[in-house]
């Protein structure tokens, strides 16, 4: 795999974000052996893109913001090019429709959450979660993570596997109690 950094990127990039974004690629085995051209863009949300050269794809493109990457945004934007190569290749169509990553943002991140907890850095933008679940992502994270594996599984056999998701992570927030900042610190031995 190679990663070319358009002019721009090369003078925005961070050690950090370029070792954040070769530690994500790790986990994309479809885009092994592609050269991937990252950019950059202030926009708060990343973009990807493919261009094509007589029918076939001659350029993968995901742009980024730099300050405040997260696993989550760069997951989501190589999602995105698993989504497009898997629609441009018929052969991908054929022997691995099972497996091939449904279009459609929330799908980006479902499939994003599914394949890794460390894309899991970041609530996703697209999914539905309660205010709740957004704010104390960290506590949710996990669970969240869980369901979207489930799902994945379960849209072999349910087509609005979305909306199963969407309503089983409502429930979250009842399974898992708030924990009220103030409890520890009144526990009984807690100054002994
Ligand atoms: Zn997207």
């Amino acid at each position: 795999m190679s990663l070319a950094f358009t002019p721009l990127m090369k003078k925005r990039l961070t050690r950090r974000a370029s070792e954040m974004i070769e530690q994500a690629l790790r986990h994309f085995p479809e885009l092994q052996g592609k050269r991937i051209t990252v950019g950059y863009t202030r926009a708060h949300l990343g973009s990807a893109s493919m261009s094509y050269r007589a029918g076939q794809i001659s350029r993968l493109i995901i742009r980024l913001k730099v300050r405040n990457l997260t696993y989550q945004t760069i997951g989501h934007e190589l999602t995105h090019l698993v989504q497009g190569l898997s629609r441009g290749d018929r052969l991908a169509r054929s022997s691995a429709a099972r497996e091939r990553i449904p279009s459609g943002e929330t799908q980006c991140d479902i499939w994003t959450l599914a394949r890794h907890p460390l894309f899991c850095d970041d609530p996703p933008t697209y999914l539905r979660l309660p205010r709740r679940v957004r704010e104390q992502w960290p506590d949710y994270a996990e669970s969240v993570r869980n369901l979207c594996t489930a799902a994945i599984e379960k849209r072999q056999s349910h087509r609005l596997y979305i909306r199963w998701l969407e309503l089983e992570i409502r429930q979250l927030p009842r399974r898992l109690p708030d924990q009220k900042p103030g409890e520890q610190l009144t526990l009984p031995f807690a100054s002994a």
